[in-house]
């Protein structure tokens, strides 16, 4: 996987301080897309190990709190980033206890593959849709148009306990 940018310290992609992963990548091609330069898979830099290393260590900073980590791009969920995406996310689960994890794709939560679903069930967070040009709002939060929607999965678990599975695993 490569990636287009990283942000240690972001206070405009989510909630509170965070840590912010742009990866490369992204087939969605929407109208009016803003970052077009991150739809090539290649572009930007390899996310390597010491690159993991740096946002895990990042999260862990005790002199700049950060609430979690926010995944963007391109597309965090195009099949060629998910196996990186979710090594990344099992790391931050398993040594960042108590940080969030949001992500934005422009595949909708209903339609996601197995390996896409693994991933989402260890999110916070879910924005998902395409970019719409038309429904475009520059005053929404988090997200670009009116069609995204926001889905607060660590909510919804909170909620549901052990009544029902998993919306997105099961
Ligand atoms: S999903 Fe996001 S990055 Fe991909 S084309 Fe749409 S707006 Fe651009």
């Amino acid at each position: 996987m490569h990636y287009h940018q990283y942000y240690p310290v972001d206070v405009v992609n989510g909630p509170g301080t965070r840590a912010t992963l742009f990866v490369s990548g992204c087939e969605h091609q929407c109208p009016g897309c803003y970052n077009q330069s991150t739809w090539r898979l290649d572009g930007g830099k390899p996310f390597d190990e010491a690159m993991s290393d740096r946002v895990i260590r990042d999260l862990k900073d005790p002199r700049i709190k950060r609430r979690g980590l926010s995944l963007s791009g391109g597309d965090p969920l195009h099949p060629a980033n998910v196996p990186h995406v979710l090594a990344l996310v099992r790391r931050v689960r398993a040594e960042c206890p108590g940080k969030d994890i949001w992500c934005w794709t422009g595949y909708l939560l209903g339609e996601l593959t197995p390996a896409q679903r693994e991933l989402v069930c260890l999110l916070d967070v879910l924005v998902d849709g395409k970019f719409e040009k038309g429904l475009a709002d520059p005053g929404l939060l988090w997200r670009g148009s009116s069609n995204q929607i926001i889905h607060d999965l660590a909510l919804w678990r909170a909620q549901q306990g052990e009544r029902i599975p998993c919306q997105v695993c099961s």
